[in-house]
């Protein structure tokens, strides 16, 4: 706030008294006159000389506030460039600002990382500089017109979701805000969750049409002994495919939404690992596979902190697989080695071995290498090893030859 001057007695008093002084002493003569009139004339200059002292002191004073002021203004709209420039830098949205002659007035860093270095981003650049898209131009013309406008723009590697937003500047000429949001994984999620859906569907129909024709037959007076047993048996198998893919889904989804929780809890090596190949005898026996485990002797009696259910659950994804594909009469070895800091679990079969071409994608869901279709399975068990291994800290691996076998690795951190 500026303060106003505050001047004592009007000037005009002060030259009276010095006019009055002056008549005394010119017209009177007189002693008492000159004493009166000096007297006047002495006060009339000084009034004067007081008031302009202090019209003087007044004026530097008000001076000086302005200073201050306009300091305090200087230093306020550095502050809030500090501020905006801080905002914009930290924004993970990029932000360009397109003025009336449709160049660039502003921007910030994350604009130029999106755009990537195929558009260079400099004030006062033209937007055609920027964007060559006959799309996004015409985005930009309409939002000048004052339509807003939303749409992607792809740059590759990246998808941007772009928006260009009628903006009114302070001198009322006509701006245009951009902004740039990177949804490439975004689209990649959707992509993958589309897929899932789809492949799901399509897995569930198998089953779902087997069940289907069989009630029919049964419908149609095939349930008189052989036919009507038939038809139960596969009905039965149809259903117990669909529970092992709907549990294999839900698992599935539970690890990838994170729903999953993982309990480390402490493990003796020497008991888990017998319990473990005890209770998948059951599988081997009947196709007289023979499954052994070795279990270096320091490991014997370690003791790791890990979730029991899922460590089972992921080796045993393993070891029925190395099972389910080996031929009869074959050996399924389980090694385990201390390779500290890694803890390295072994699944070494004798069966098929997997073409270099399906290695790369049999981690993917639903991927069943077309050698092996058909075997039962769902396609996913491998997809779960993969997930609950990186869930672990660990990874899992594969060495194999066609016609060879198969070796998966599971590696994981001796301290859980
Ligand atoms: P599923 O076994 O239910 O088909 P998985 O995800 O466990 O699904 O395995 C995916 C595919 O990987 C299998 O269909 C098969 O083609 C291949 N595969 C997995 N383990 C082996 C193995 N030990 N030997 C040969 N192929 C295998």
């Amino acid at each position: 706030m500026i303060r106003t001057p505050q001047l004592p007695a009007p000037s005009f008093a002060a030259l009276a008294l010095v006019l009055l002084g002056t008549w005394l002493v010119i017209y009177l003569g007189h002693p008492m006159g000159l004493i009166l009139g000096g007297f006047c004339f002495l006060t009339g200059v000084g009034l004067l000389l007081l008031q302009g002292f202090l019209r003087f002191g007044s004026e530097a004073r008000v001076k000086s506030d302005l200073e201050l002021e306009n300091l305090s203004l200087k230093d306020l709209s550095r502050k809030e460039d500090h501020l905006r420039q801080g905002i914009l830098a930290n924004l993970q949205e990029g932000v360009v600002l397109l003025d009336s002659r449709k160049e660039v007035r502003l921007y910030n860093p994350a604009a130029q990382s999106l755009l990537s270095t195929s558009s260079r981003l400099t004030m006062g650049g033209s937007v055609t500089g920027v964007f060559r898209e006959p799309e996004t131009l015409r985005n930009i013309e309409m939002a000048y017109t004052g339509k807003e406008s939303e749409w992607t723009l792809r740059r590759d590697p990246r998808a941007l979701r772009l928006r260009a937003i009628p903006f009114e500047s302070m001198d009322g000429s006509q701006s245009v805000l951009l902004t740039l949001d990177d949804i490439t994984r975004q689209e990649a999620l959707e992509t993958t969750r589309q897929k899932f859906i789809s492949n799901a569907s399509h897995e569930l129909k198998t089953p779902v049409t087997s069940i289907r024709i069989a009630a029919e037959n049964l419908l149609d007076g095939g349930f008189v002994a052989p036919d009507g047993e038939n038809n139960l048996k596969a009905i039965f198998r149809s259903v117990d495919r669909m529970t092992m893919l709907l549990n294999d889904i839900s698992e599935l989804s539970r690890i990838e939404t994170g729903a999953l929780r993982l309990e480390a809890l402490p493990i003796q090596l020497g008991v888990f690992v017998p319990q473990l190949v005890e209770e998948l005898r059951h599988q081997a026996e009947p196709r007289r596979i023979t499954l052994n485990a070795e279990l270096e002797p320091s490991l014997e009696p370690m003791v790791i902190k890990a979730d029991a259910l899922r460590l089972h659950q992921l080796l045993e994804n393993l070891l029925s697989n190395a099972i389910k594909f080996s031929p009869e009469g074959s050996e399924v070895m389980l090694r385990i080695q201390n390779q500290s800091p890694w803890l390295l679990w072994t699944v070494q079969d004798s069966g098929p071995g997997i073409a270099e071409s399906d290695a790369k994608r049999i981690f993917e869901r639903f991927y069943r290498a077309p050698s092996t279709r058909g075997v039962p399975g769902t396609g996913l068990g491998l997809a779960i090893v993969k997930h609950l291994a990186l869930l672990m800290g660990g990874e899992v691996g594969l060495r194999s030859e066609l016609g060879k076998g198969s070796t998966f690795t599971l590696k994981l951190p001796l301290q859980g």
